[in-house]
């Protein structure tokens, strides 16, 4: 079995470990990710439903699945509503926020999807000064 990556939400209330076999991992840039992360993307890591194990407030999740949509859910922590894994809505994949997990997961994106609906912003992003800190 591969190792086990622990997981944990802002507030640690949601904890849970996962493992691999990891079978995608896409950065997706749908405006309803967007939406979902308030970012220019979402991170999301792909593996089989057996593959966690949850350790403390599974009772504390809270499931939005949009109505309008087949696939689309938006799966938080109801204390500090940090995105947490969660079952796919045909129940066929667990989906795990990347930022998600403390640990590397060992697996890098292999795709950016719904690159058409990209924030027009997004390579000014990518391209702007790094700082380690807020820069003064
Ligand atoms: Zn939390
Ligand atoms: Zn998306």
């Amino acid at each position: 079995m591969s190792k086990q990556i622990k997981g944990s939400c802002l507030c640690g209330t949601v904890q849970c470990e996962v493992h691999g076999p990891f079978a995608r991992f896409y950065q997706c840039h749908c405006d309803r990710c967007q939406k979902k992360t308030g970012s220019a993307f979402a991170s999301l890591i792909f593996t089989s439903p057996a593959n966690i194990n949850w350790l403390a407030g599974e009772d504390k999740i809270k499931r939005f699945d949009l109505p309008n949509a087949v696939r689309f859910s938006n799966v938080f922590c109801t204390e500090c509503g940090s995105q947490v894994p969660y079952l796919s809505r045909d129940g066929s994949m667990l989906c795990i926020p990347a930022g998600f997990l403390d640990d590397d997961p060992e697996i890098v994106p292999q795709a950016n999807i719904f690159w058409e609906e990209k924030f027009a912003w997004y390579d000014e992003g990518q391209a702007a000064p790094k700082y380690d800190q807020y820069p003064v």
